[in-house]
């Protein structure tokens, strides 16, 4: 503005030094009981928000646009603001206006990001909210994640390739990047993630040593190698940009984030981006909801810790059989003691998020009512530690151990809060009476007063003979006498006239305001009293923050063991065996989603029984709508939860912890795609035929369908051949390929599978079991007869199927596909479907090119098409 040579209001030269101090935000200023904003910000404002754009100075050459709300609306302002993807910074007034000598000073308290949330009301308490931060070098790629409102803070070290499966994994709120690697390919790749706010950082906040400094610097230490990370490694400097990032957004003290966790690929169950979107683990494909998701099904916990914690198990499935039977040991515990885990739920279920409590306790940010919360919680605990005692396995053991009572706490919060606190700080009573006598002389004088005043209002009534005169209170006038315009002349002198409303007048006296003063002192007195008493009582509390944090842990914890104990309960579950063999023995399985979904026992159980007797490839082959997906996911689902450390829907179960799982589902089945559906499926079965192990699991569901049927068939068997042969791991391949159940004959490793399908009065029923064999070929033509197509119809396409038939088996009747060994040279032996050759062609071949003019050759076409379109 400045610029345009206008002089600016004290008020406005500083809101313009704020502006220019955080770039990239919409600047909430303070003013009066108002957040106002202006310029473009107020335009973007009164979009997002509905506000109505004003302007300041409407008389000069150049208003101000200008809009604004009500400071005690900012919460959900702000939720709006976020959610449609906007910083804001929020530069409040941090001196007491009526003590302020000129302009009241103006300092930003909190710049609000999507990844930096803790505030209760803009977080959803069953999500995690990941700020994570990238940062790329040659020789790898560092990615730290944050989950501020919990103090959970981990970092890696990752690959270009592996980034975007990670990213998948966490769901970020926000991602953090140097401006100097953001280029084109990455600004296309990270938008991808929708819902993840990309935030362009300086180069310099990811400077190795500055990174290095401000990790030491924060915990306190001389070395990270206790961290188990290596001073130059990427993910250290990641790490180093996101804490700056956050210390410069939050602006307080961020004690809860007491350790930086290392994670390690090897220790989990790796799950690629898109075998985590066609499994449905948290989301469902149609419309990216959690309801339907196997995340919704599992999720029985009762409080937000634990719901959260569940997702992350989920997201994570282990591979380290010790930890997952430590699970199981519990949740079998559990489960044989039904009652007692209904009872501890119930513990739990009363108790509030003391993870998001912890943080707002440890930034400074906790209301009266977080500490009441926080109290309240730690009285239940006695009560659920005495419910852990003499348990048998070693992880409630442990989870006893772990939980900390927090008594010292506990007694210093309920000595000093009142029962029921205001929310807000500002606010009085949020100190109990009898916690401190001079603030109780404060209450007793401003009481008195108030005492005093009420009886003054009886005596005035009464002496003037005005029943009806009110002492009321505003903030303008303070304490005034009131009474109807009727009653007006009955008024004595005394009473000095403030202001006329239509039906009322209101008055003062000089007794009144004497009151009033000492009424409003004391008031004073007590609140800024209460304030000081509070704060203190917070920096104990925070003091102990990380004795709060291990319980909360362990609360959250004893939660998603309960809830997968009431699950294999209520659904059930039996325990899986866990084993390092590279097998799949599942018996009476059932599909997690739909076994709760349809209604009870009407889910068709089926065994598999891969690396064992199966073999370890099952082609499974059969109409549509038999069941072929269902099953083969279901076996996907099975071995993530049973690494997770959950009991599976099955009567008996043998899992061998696979080291990566892939999931695949050609073009077709996909919804909501592009167009280069094809390019995408084949990118990912490149993936992989070029990632997977001996100890993976492959789940195909129709692959090679978004191409012509010799291509896809002729893809979909080299690929079988190539995970038998090279790779040879377990593999479940949904195919309507009939062609490809020849290959057991060649592939040891690989049997036939259908779904049976019943003919009954002239319906199908499936019967959605699985049964060894291939599908009976007829089938479609069958189905088509019992839907009523006409006999001539049905009757031409058997002529035309045995004539396909026969063209495309060999003498002995096998598929006519070349020996293995040369794969490259048989291509003519696949005539399938080729026709004879249009005449066109002959006359084409027989033209003699090297003779022909370019304006013959045009003739000679011409007098084709001509011919053709005859
Ligand atoms: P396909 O892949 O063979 O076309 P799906 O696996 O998609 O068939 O199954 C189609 C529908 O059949 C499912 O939506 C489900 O309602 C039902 N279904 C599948 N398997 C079973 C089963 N084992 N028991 C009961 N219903 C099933
Ligand atoms: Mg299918």
């Amino acid at each position: 503005m400045s610029a345009k040579g206008r002089k600016l209001t004290p008020m406005m030269q500083r809101y313009e030094e704020v502006k220019k101090e955080n770039p990239g935000s919409l600047l909430l200023f303070r003013m009066g009981d108002f957040y106002e904003l202006f310029n473009e910000d107020a335009q973007v404002a009164s979009k997002v928000l509905g506000l109505t754009l004003t302007s300041r100075d409407k008389n000069s050459p150049n208003p101000v646009p200008m809009a604004g709300f009500p400071y005690h609306s900012l919460d959900g302002y702000l939720q709006k603001l976020i959610q449609a993807g906007h910083r804001a910074a929020i530069c409040d007034q941090v001196e007491d206006p009526k003590k302020a000598k000129g302009l009241v000073k103006r300092e930003v308290t909190q710049v609000i990001t999507p990844g930096t949330l803790t505030d209760e009301s803009l977080l959803d308490p069953r999500e995690s909210n990941y700020l994570t931060s990238i940062h790329i070098t040659k020789k790898g790629i560092g990615l730290s994640w944050l989950e501020l409102s919990e103090g959970k803070f981990l970092t890696t070290e990752t690959t270009h390739e592996l980034l975007f499966d990670e990213l998948a994994r966490l769901k970020p709120a926000e991602c953090l990047i140097s401006d100097n690697a953001m280029t084109p390919e990455m600004e296309e790749e990270l938008g991808w993630f929708r819902g993840m706010m990309v935030s362009k950082l300086p180069a310099w906040y990811f400077a190795e040593k500055e990174c290095q400094e401000q990790l030491l610097s924060h915990f306190q230490i001389k070395t990270l190698e206790g961290f188990d990370l290596e001073p130059d490694s990427a993910s250290v400097v990641s790490a180093g940009a996101l804490l700056s990032y956050v210390n410069e957004t939050q602006k307080s003290a961020l004690g809860h984030i007491s350790r930086l966790e290392v994670y390690r690929q090897g220790n989990n169950l790796v799950i690629d981006e898109a075998t985590r979107r066609s499994l449905e683990l948290t989301q469902t494909l149609r419309d990216g909801s959690r309801e339907g998701s196997l995340l919704s099904v599992l999720d029985e916990t009762v409080t937000s810790m634990g719901a959260r914690l569940l997702a992350d198990w989920l997201s994570n499935p282990l591979t380290d059989i010790e930890i997952i039977q430590s699970r199981q040991d519990a949740i079998e515990e559990l489960s044989n003691d039904y009652l007692l885990c209904q009872s501890i739920r119930e513990q739990l279920d009363q108790l509030y998020d003391m993870k998001r409590l912890t943080s707002r306790i440890a930034t400074g940010r906790s209301s009266p009512r977080d500490l009441s919360c926080l109290t309240r919680s730690l009285a239940l605990l006695p009560n659920l530690k005495a419910k852990l005692t003499a348990r048998t396995s070693s992880k409630l053991q442990e989870l006893e151990t772990n939980l900390d009572l927090c008594p010292e706490i506990r007694s210093d919060i309920e000595i000093c809060l009142a029962d029921e606190p205001p929310l807000l700080i500002t606010d009085g009573g949020i100190i109990r009476t009898g916690y401190n006598s001079e603030l109780d002389e404060y209450r007793e004088l401003a009481k008195g007063g108030k005492e005093w005043i009420a009886e003054y209002q009886a005596k005035e009534s009464e002496r003037i003979g005005i029943p009806n005169l009110k002492v009321g209170f505003n903030r303008v006038f303070g304490y005034y006498l009131e009474v109807t315009a009727a009653n007006a002349d009955k008024v004595p002198e005394e009473y000095i006239r403030k202001q006329t409303l239509q039906n009322q007048e209101r008055y003062i006296t000089p007794e009144l305001k004497e009151y009033e003063e000492k009424v409003l002192q004391a008031e004073d007195k007590a609140i800024q009293l209460e304030q000081e008493l509070f704060q203190a009582l917070r920096d104990r509390v925070n003091e102990s923050c990380h004795r709060i944090q291990k319980t909360a842990e362990v609360i959250a914890e004893l939660d998603v063991l309960a809830s997968l104990s009431i699950l294999a309960v209520n659904g059930s579950y039996c325990r899986p065996e866990m084993t390092t063999e590279p097998i799949l023995d599942l018996r009476e399985a059932r599909h997690p989603v739909l076994d709760r979904l349809q209604p009870s026992g009407k889910f068709v159980p089926n065994d598999a029984r891969l690396g064992t007797t199966d073999g370890k490839i099952q082609i499974i082959t059969g109409p549509n709508m038999a069941g072929k997906s269902t099953y083969i996911r279901q076996a996907a689902l099975i071995t993530i939860m049973g690494q997770m450390g959950s009991f599976v829907p099955a009567s008996e179960a043998r899992i061998g912890i696979a080291d990566r799982i892939f999931a695949r589902v050609g073009a077709s089945d996909e919804l909501g795609k592009g167009q280069s559906t094809f390019m995408v499926e084949m990118t990912e079965t490149a993936r992989i035929l070029n990632t997977a192990t001996k100890n993976s699991l492959v789940i195909l569901d129709e692959i090679g369908r978004g191409t012509s049927t010799y291509d896809g068939v002729s893809l979909a068997w080299a690929i079988t051949e190539y995970l038998h042969d090279v790779i040879e791991c377990r593999t479940l391949f949904a195919t309507h390929y009939h062609e490809l159940t020849e290959l057991c004959k060649t592939l040891k490793e690989t049997t036939n599978w259908n779904v049976a399908v019943q003919e009954l009065e002239g319906q199908i029923i499936f019967l959605h079991k699985i049964v060894e064999g291939a599908a009976n070929k007829s089938y479609g033509i069958h189905v088509a007869q019992l839907a009523g197509v006409p006999h001539e119809v049905i009757n031409r396409a058997k002529i035309i199927l045995d004539t396909l038939e026969e063209d495309h088996v060999d003498d002995s009747g096998k598929t006519k596909v070349p020996e293995r060994s040369t794969r490259s040279t048989g291509q003519k032996q696949l005539s399938l479907f080729a026709a004879e050759p249009h005449p066109v062609l002959k006359e084409i071949k027989q033209m003699d090119l090297n003779q022909m003019t370019p304006l013959a050759a045009l003739e000679e076409l011409h007098r084709i098409r001509e011919e053709l379109d005859n």
